[in-house]
């Protein structure tokens, strides 16, 4: 067995601990099913990058169409197509997950060294005032005539050439300037230098237990079959992939907890139409969110965004002339989003035929801190000028987590404190599948936190 590990995965997780493992001195193998594009191969337009970068083309849903999913399908996962913003969470978010885990780590004093760590590996930037664009500054604007608090986004990036012209907007399919501080550009570069093996594009559809540690089966290619074994697999897919490779393993007879516990951080993007052109996707295309504690007590928080023509025309209602109508305004479009810390478990389950179902409903408490929130951004686009306000009827939802709930008590969770599945001690994993609820915050910055954690009682053992 010429690995000591095998990790399922690549994105946000899988690239911090293939990092540390490899740098300790480990021989890993990372598996990822997705193409391993760079910066020169980046697919240069909406539609290629869609279809080639995410999973399902970008078109997946939940089972009632209320909610669409994106999910990154490349080497680097989420890390490439996401936008980098980067936060730590609060106590508010530490006290929530403690409470339903059980797990005593869950405090900020002590992953601050994780965070730390991490922090001090990456270039971090506060967008500054100076790249705001217009969309950024109505935001601005209305939250201050309001009262309501904000703060500039904080972003892994170095430098995204914003005064030369860019626009940040295009990095939604991989930045093009290696600017965006994604795994594919740190910890998988510098895990790749100190001798990290990759396998792109192998879907791994089957996982056992051995006496002797852990077999991958997968597809590699179009067809090839191959498997390969390790002492000890990390899985790293994702919510979604990390919990779907489990249940079509069979480990759900074990695990009864598996697939339960699947929040999204619903959100909606609200557009307003302007007199003047406001050229949202020009510049830093994110770069505020709201900073009231307000929100956050209701259960929601915005920021200002946008999105290429095809997102856009896919939000907008309407038919024919009139939708058309609506795109030629698409410059003179204004948008924030409301992003809901949702309460409301769903949950993961295959079909007959072995696909990923995705069972997700809104509570009652989760409609109502949309409304709060859809409340708020209305008053601020009317308080700067807004002539029209569009609410699309449909979610997206970007931050996918849980299915494979972090906890103490293997009735109620799958994933234990030493981030090894109950009763499966050679399987380890630290990605957004062990959330055990929802933070209402980015999870990108504490995926990569609680990978370093794990990777350090790896390293230990
Ligand atoms: C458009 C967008 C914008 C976002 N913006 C932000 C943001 O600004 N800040 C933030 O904190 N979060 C953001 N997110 C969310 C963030 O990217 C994810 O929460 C994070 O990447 C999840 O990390 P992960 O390691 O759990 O999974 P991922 O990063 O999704 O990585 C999983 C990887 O595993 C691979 N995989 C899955 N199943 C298999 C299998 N069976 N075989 C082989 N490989 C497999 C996938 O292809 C993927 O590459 C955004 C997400 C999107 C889609």
């Amino acid at each position: 067995m010429p690995h000591d590990f095998v990790i399922v995965g690549s994105g946000t997780s899988g690239g911090v601990l293939a990092y540390y493992l490899t740098k300790a001195g480990a021989k890993c193998l990372l598996l990822e099913a997705g193409k391993a594009f760079n910066a020169q191969t980046f697919p240069d337009n909406e539609m290629d990058y869609s279809a080639q970068m995410f999973w399902n083309g970008g078109l997946e849903f939940n089972s009632d169409v209320t909610l669409a999913f994106l999910r990154g399908k490349c080497l680097g996962g989420g890390s490439v197509v996401n936008q980098c913003l980067l936060d730590r969470f609060d106590d508010i978010a530490w006290n929530d997950w403690r409470s339903v885990s059980n797990i005593n780590f869950f405090t900020s004093a002590q992953m601050a060294p994780h965070y730390d760590e991490i922090e001090s590996k990456l270039s971090i930037q506060e967008i500054s005032e100076r790249h705001f664009n217009r969309n950024a500054q109505l935001m601005r604007e209305g939250f201050e005539k309001l009262g309501y608090r904000w703060k500039p986004l904080r972003r892994g990036q170095t430098d995204c050439k914003l005064d030369e012209g860019n626009d940040c907007i295009a990095c939604l399919g991989g930045c093009h300037r290696d600017s965006k501080q994604s795994t594919l550009v740190t910890f998988i570069r510098w895990a790749r230098d100190a001798g990290l093996e990759v396998w792109p594009e192998f879907h791994a559809e089957q996982l056992t237990v051995t006496p002797q540690g852990v077999t991958v089966i997968g597809v590699q290619g179009e067809q090839t079959r191959r498997e390969v074994s390790a002492p000890k697999a990390i899985l790293a897919g994702g919510a979604l992939g990390t919990t779907a490779l489990l249940l079509r393993s069979g480990f759900k007879a074990q695990l009864p907890a598996l697939g339960q516990g699947f929040f999204c951080h619903p959100q909606w993007m609200v557009f307003a139409l302007f007199d003047e052109p406001v050229d949202a996707h020009k510049g830093a295309f994110q770069a505020i969110k709201s900073d009231d504690p307000r929100f956050r007590a209701q259960g929601f928080k915005l920021e200002n965004v946008f999105a290429p023509p095809i997102g856009v025309a896919m939000l907008l209602p309407g038919f024919g002339r009139n939708h058309y109508a609506l795109m030629k305004k698409y410059r003179f479009m204004g948008c924030i989003e409301v992003s809901v810390r949702d309460t409301s478990p769903g949950e993961l389950k295959l079909d007959r035929a072995g696909r990923l179902v995705i069972h997700k409903k809104l509570s009652a408490e989760d409609q109502r801190r949309r409304q709060a929130g859809l409340a708020v951004i209305e008053e601020v686009f009317r308080a700067v000028g807004a002539r029209q306000i569009i609410v699309p009827s449909l979610g997206l939802g970007l931050h996918l987590m849980g299915g494979c709930a972090i906890g103490t008590d293997p009735k109620n969770s799958v994933v234990n404190e030493n981030f090894q599945l109950h009763g499966f001690p050679n399987i380890f994993v630290a990605d957004s599948s062990i959330f055990p609820a929802a933070p209402g915050i980015n999870p990108a910055l504490t995926i990569m936190a609680l990978s370093h954690r794990a990777s350090q009682s790896l390293v230990k053992e």
